[in-house]
């Protein structure tokens, strides 16, 4: 009998999730992606691309496609996807679970200013003209024509398009993961005095935030959005034993 898994994506932890399940002789997977980034890394499963058009659209997916399983690996920043996710788990009595790797924690020589909001980490950087690295994504840099005096320095994976209103604003186009040696060449060069992130958590770019802390650099950080309560494993390890589970007790 053949499992089908549909994998939400957009991570690193997807794809490696996705590799681990992938070769397994009885499960075919799928993995989902938005479409956001204009050319994604190679994924080893099927993929779909775009949304599902909301909780309803993502329901009749997994009805007409007889999902067996749901796993929500999404970034922890999406807050929307994990919320139709559980709607549409719990509409379609289908298994799911969340994997999710944990938030960044603040450790000593950390001067992290955390926020609930980009707008609200632009509003603390303040009123004097201050030199921002940026690694938010290329559809949150919004708020920063709020605060045109500081000059911007802003890292994204496609190009930012428009650029952002804001007379000193400069773009560099680069996929992590990052390292410390270059990220702290690069706030060093920029002679950055402020790094403008999310708490994405995981590796690939976490360089950032110890290269911050070695030259004592503040960080706008913004907080994770709140998840529904849903079963949540943290590595693409436990989400592959947690869903051979799954299929094997179903
Ligand atoms: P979001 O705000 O939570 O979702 C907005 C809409 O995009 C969803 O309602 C859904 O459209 C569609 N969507 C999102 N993820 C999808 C997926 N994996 N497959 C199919 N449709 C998806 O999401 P977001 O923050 O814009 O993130 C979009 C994608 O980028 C996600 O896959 C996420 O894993 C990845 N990503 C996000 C961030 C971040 O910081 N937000 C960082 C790195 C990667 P419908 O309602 O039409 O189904």
């Amino acid at each position: 009998m053949t499992h089908r898994v549909l994998i939400l994506g957009g991570t690193g932890e997807s794809r490696e999730l996705a590799g681990r399940l992938a070769f397994r002789t009885n499960v075919e997977v799928v993995l989902s992606l938005a479409g956001r980034t204009r050319e994604p890394v190679d994924y080893p499963v099927p993929l779909r691309i775009g949304g599902f058009g909301g909780p309803g659209g993502l329901a009749d997916y997994i009805r007409e496609r007889a999902i067996d399983l749901l796993i929500d690996a999404t970034h922890p920043f999406a807050a929307q996807m994990a919320r139709h996710a559980a709607i549409a788990a719990s509409e379609t009595e289908v298994p799911f679970f969340k994997l999710c790797r944990p938030a960044w924690q603040k450790v000593d020589g950390d001067r992290w200013t955390e926020t609930i909001s980009v707008a609200s980490a632009v509003k603390k950087l303040g009123k004097k003209p201050r030199r921002v690295f940026v690694t938010l994504g290329r559809q949150e840099l919004g708020p920063i024509s709020a605060a045109p005096h500081h000059a911007y320095l802003v890292r994204s994976v496609d190009p930012v398009d428009p650029p952002l209103d804001v007379p000193d604003a400069r773009y560099i186009e680069a996929r992590g993961p990052f390292n410390l040696a270059d990220e702290r060449k690069l706030l060093q060069g920029e002679k950055i005095d402020a790094l403008l992130a999310k708490n994405s958590g995981g590796d690939a770019t976490y360089a950032k935030i110890a290269a911050a802390r070695a030259l004592g650099i503040e960080v706008l950080i913004v907080r994770r959005p709140r998840h529904a309560t849903v079963e949540t494993v943290s590595s693409a390890l436990e989400a592959a034993e947690l869903a051979h589970q799954r299929l094997t007790f179903e």
